[in-house]
């Protein structure tokens, strides 16, 4: 049973990891009823405890806020070691110049969001369903001597699909806003055909290269061009046909002759001069 639990535990853990991007060292938030509750059933120290719980590897930060040290002080002996043990904890800012109640100050600190990716441990019952309509918030509770951490709720899980339904449209629209500024950019036709090809390819593709799966035609194998030039024969210069040799010396003999027929004339003319003269 025990290894069951943990096991839901993490992936619990894990859901926020992933879908609203809780890190290590994690952050808990923890109020007045569960620092009660820890030190009623001895569940000490705190933070082995939650490190245990989150499966963590790193010991997680714990906080509680001022108005929580408030409504501590304010109910007196009965909670002062409580009191006394909050006052250990990082104290978060909260907004409230007056003190408010711990649920109050507990839902502002979260807002809409969780921003700060606050893990909140509470035995209050009212503060954990409040919480359970806010996406990304986990919430840590005790029963008797064991921790446990809230199960998603529907609502947290309904809006962790839709934001990543709205994450893929996204990476779909950027998409295609490159690929328009990349065709923009070119001026040469048969690279804008390859272009608009690319508009039109599949949506499985694309939700595949949303999920960082590499797209097959990127790594295109280098086919061989030709026999491989190790396993071949050295290329032998071609020996020159006896034909085309006769014809090349023929030729060459024809002009060679014309050259000297015309030195001669040029030495008759020459000698006529030289006798006329
Ligand atoms: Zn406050």
């Amino acid at each position: 049973m025990r290894v069951k639990k943990r096991s839901k535990h993490r992936k619990t853990v894990k859901f926020y990891a992933t879908c609203f991007g809780f890190r290590e060292p994690y952050k808990v938030l923890i109020d007045g009823t569960f620092i009660h509750h820890l030190l009623t059933h001895r569940l000490l120290p705190a933070d082995d405890a939650l490190r245990t719980l989150l499966s963590a590897s790193r010991t997680p930060s714990l906080f509680t806020s001022k108005c929580v040290l408030a409504e501590l002080r304010r109910l007196g002996k009965s909670h002062a070691e409580a009191f006394d043990a909050a006052q250990l904890l990082a104290v978060t800012k909260c907004e409230h110049d007056k003190v408010v109640s711990a649920v109050s100050c507990f839902i502002s600190l979260i807002g809409d969001k969780n921003p700060e990716h606050f893990f909140v441990a509470t035995q209050d019952a009212d503060l954990r369903e409040k919480l359970r309509e806010v996406p990304g918030v986990p919430v840590i509770y005790g029963l008797k001597n064991s921790l446990f951490i809230e199960q998603p709720s529907v609502q947290q899980r309904k809006f962790a699909q839709l934001d990543e339904e709205k994450r893929l449209n996204m990476d779909i629209s950027e998409y295609k806003n490159l690929l328009r500024a990349a065709s923009e950019g070119k001026t040469d036709a048969s690279e804008k055909g390859c272009d608009g090809g690319q508009h039109e390819r599949p949506m499985s593709s694309l939700v595949k290269n949303a999920l960082g799966v590499a797209d097959k035609s990127k790594y295109k194998r280098n086919r061989a061009k030709g026999p491989n030039p190790l396993s071949c024969k050295k290329k032998r210069p071609k020996p020159q046909s006896a034909i085309q040799n006769q014809g090349a010396t023929a030729d060459g003999e024809a002009k060679r002759k014309r050259v000297r027929k015309r030195k001669r004339g040029q030495k008759d003319t020459d000698n006529q001069a030289e006798t006329a003269s």
